[in-house]
């Protein structure tokens, strides 16, 4: 076995949360771009409880949105999956996430959460947002349809925030919902497991047309 040094260097762990209704490769490729550039050391992912923002639409059980999200991370050996925000009652906030996490893998453990352009302009309308900044690095990575420039991070706390381009994945959880519901194939948009674990639970039934839809 490798003889562990006195003073290793911190691990590096990334974190993705999400609501993963359902998990997808847009998230999985996002985790997988920035785990190589950052050098991190294992990526957690963590599906949120309640989600605060998503109040107006329906959100899967959490322990459905738990279950895909361990399917779609099984075969990476450095993809993990937290259960730390839908075992803690309430809202989900990111700070508690990371206070969380931090608590549960030691001082010698460095932060990077990763999220998307859309989730990063909402940053600062986070709760305890200046607290984010010293809990965490943040990686912010381009989305299609999500214009993110240096510009818009001016406000953040300098040397807070990367920017990272990965290759444009144009797939959201809504839209393979959608598609679940007008039964058009999401093969490949997500990983295989997760198509049949959709199909097996009945996860986003066809609606009644007169229900609008959730965007
Ligand atoms: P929904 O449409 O329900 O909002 P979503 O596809 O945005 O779902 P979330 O679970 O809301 O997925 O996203 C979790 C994180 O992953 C967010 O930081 C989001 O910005 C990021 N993300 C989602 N899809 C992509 C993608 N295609 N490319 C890059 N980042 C993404
Ligand atoms: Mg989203």
């Amino acid at each position: 076995a490798l003889a562990r040094a006195g003073r290793s260097r911190p691990y590096r762990l990334g974190v993705m949360g999400g609501t993963f209704d359902p998990i997808h490769h847009g998230h999985l490729v996002a985790a997988s771009e920035v785990a190589a550039k950052f050098g991190l050391d294992e990526v957690v992912f963590v599906p949120t409880g309640v989600p605060w923002q998503k109040r107006d639409r329906d959100v899967s059980m959490a322990e459905d949105r738990y279950l895909m999200t361990v399917i779609a991370t099984a075969s990476n050996p450095r993809f993990s999956v937290s259960r730390v925000d839908i075992d803690r009652p309430g809202d989900t906030y990111t700070v508690d996430t990371l206070r969380d996490l931090r608590a549960e893998r030691g001082e010698n453990t460095e932060l990077f959460f990763i999220t998307g352009a859309d989730a990063l302009r909402q940053i600062l309308t986070w709760r305890g947002a200046e607290e984010l900044f010293d809990l965490a690095h943040f990686v912010g990575v381009t989305r299609p349809g999500v214009p993110l420039t240096e510009n818009d991070l001016s406000h953040l706390p300098e040397g807070s925030v990367d920017l990272l381009e990965v290759p444009a994945l144009a797939i959201s959880s809504t839209d393979c919902r959608d598609r679940v519901r007008a039964q058009q194939p999401i093969w490949y948009l997500v990983p295989d497991g997760i198509v049949q674990y959709i199909a097996k639970r009945g996860l986003y039934p066809a609606i009644d047309s007169k229900v609008p839809h959730d965007r």
